[in-house]
């Protein structure tokens, strides 16, 4: 997936840090899909020329796997962080910035994630950019 977006990424001279272990996820496989493709896209669209964006997998110090894809783009203010998740809600950077989008990706995402059982969070400042961050389920 991250080498089919990969002339959108290469068009902004982005640079593409993955790091995955190895796992077993259990789920849908077309819709988790969808998960990724969106995240990734996200991430790219909302982060400027030569920014960086960082995929990993990992466990995280409880032991839970997590899923982080993050980015230095304009972020997400505090309060915007609250609705993006919401149908058809865009926060305010990326109206001012003009960038296109319907804002429904993330609730679409947010579904799948829910059906999965994966927990999902947004950590992000503006101007800073933006972390997503998905725990899956104790296996
Ligand atoms: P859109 O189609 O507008 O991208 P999404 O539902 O995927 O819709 O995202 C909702 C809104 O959340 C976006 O319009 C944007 O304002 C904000 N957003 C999502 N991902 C990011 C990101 N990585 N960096 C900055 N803002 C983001």
């Amino acid at each position: 997936m991250i080498l089919t977006a990969e002339p959108q990424w290469q068009n902004k001279q982005l640079d593409v840090i993955v790091d995955l272990t190895p796992t077993k996820i259990y789920g849908d496989e077309s819709l988790l899909y969808q998960v990724w493709q969106n995240l990734f896209h996200n991430a790219i669209k909302f982060t400027p020329e030569n920014g960086t964006i960082q995929v990993t997998l990992a466990k995280n110090k409880d032991g839970q796997t997590e899923i982080t894809i993050q980015d230095s783009g304009i972020g997400i203010s505090q309060e915007d962080q609250l609705r993006i998740f919401e149908r058809f809600y865009k926060a305010d950077l990326s109206r001012q910035a003009k960038i296109g989008g319907s804002g429904l990706g993330l609730s679409i995402v947010k579904r799948i994630a829910d059906l999965h059982e994966m927990k999902i969070a947004v950590d992000s400042s503006e101007g800073k950019g933006t972390k997503i961050i998905i725990q899956l389920p104790k296996q």
